[in-house]
């Protein structure tokens, strides 16, 4: 990816809910610096550890999933404010790096927040790329350009199946 695609804008929208706007401007998303096999294990691992705190606050979690030039998966993290519905955030890529998915959190339990919603269909039909959620319940689901080829008021997506086998969990630092 060249630079147009350090420039990237997102929007996630967790739920169509009418709450108060917040908008807290343009999230950064950085790359925790873990490598991982899969991207598929890049999402799972990081979005388990933020889960928690996701729906404690209330807050929803976003970022980029970048493949290396030897193969391997980065991931890239960033926040929205607490009660923010719409997050806008960038993703760092490097001539190294290709830009191949992007993830968040929806927050605490809520109407239609184990769904993706119409703006995170967007991003999807906009970029072309899989765009990954960790449910409230912690279940994991990807939204595919397939998907959001037809416009809806909400998506379910595909479920992503655990692995068969739990591998260790690098160590994610806040
Ligand atoms: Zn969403």
């Amino acid at each position: 990816m060249d630079a147009l695609a350090a420039a990237m804008l997102v929007t996630a929208l967790a739920s169509s809910t009418a709450m108060p706007t917040v908008d807290c401007g343009l999230v950064r998303t950085r790359d925790i610096g873990v490598d991982f096999g899969t991207a598929e294990a890049a999402v799972r691992t990081l979005a388990t550890a933020r889960l928690d705190d996701s729906r404690r606050h209330d807050r929803e979690w976003v970022g980029g999933v970048l493949r290396t030039a030897d193969g391997r998966y980065r991931i890239t993290e960033g926040v929205g404010c607490a009660g923010q519905d719409t997050v806008t955030f960038s993703v760092p890529v490097t001539p190294r790096t290709e830009l191949v998915a992007f993830w968040h959190t929806h927050g605490d339990a809520g109407q239609a927040r184990h769904l993706f919603s119409p703006d995170d269909g967007r991003v999807v039909s906009d970029t072309g790329k899989y765009f990954y959620l960790m449910t409230p319940d912690g279940t994991l689901k990807v939204l595919r350009p397939a998907h959001a080829r037809v416009r809806a008021t909400h998506y379910f997506g595909a479920l992503v199946a655990a692995p068969e086998s739990d591998v260790a969990t690098p160590d994610i630092h806040a």
